[in-house]
């Protein structure tokens, strides 16, 4: 498997490490407050770090999903529906199974049956 954005992974990672100082910042301008006037941008700019950053979490949440739910895992876990002739929905053992891409930024495209609408697998999207 090939083509994984782990730029991403890094990017979101970081990025929800700085989820807990930016909340501490906005938690302390809310009850306490700051003194001095000059820290209105601290508290502007820790409120744009903190809506990043729960996307950051979120969309990291989303990678760790798809990757590993993978094609590899359905097969290691499905056996019985993935053979030479294709795989099969392992709900109701359909074989009719769609590809669709997710919402933009996730490279990852979602396997599913046609017939139930079970998710099956996830696999990253070639560039
Ligand atoms: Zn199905």
């Amino acid at each position: 498997m090939m083509g994984f954005p782990m730029v991403q992974i890094l990017f979101a990672g970081f990025f929800s490490l700085l989820s807990l100082p930016s909340a501490a910042i906005l938690l302390w301008a809310a009850f306490i407050g700051f003194e001095d006037r000059s820290s209105e941008f601290l508290i502007v700019m820790a409120g744009f770090v903190f809506i990043i950053s729960i996307n950051a979490i979120f969309s990291l949440r989303k990678l760790i999903k798809f990757r590993s739910k993978s094609f590899a895992w359905y097969k290691a876990e499905h056996a019985n529906h993935v053979s030479k002739n294709g795989v099969s929905c392992f709900s109701c053992g359909s074989s009719r199974i769609h590809a669709r891409a997710l919402m933009n930024h996730t490279y990852h495209r979602e396997h599913f049956c046609s017939q139930c609408g079970k998710t099956l697998y996830y696999s990253p999207e070639e560039a």
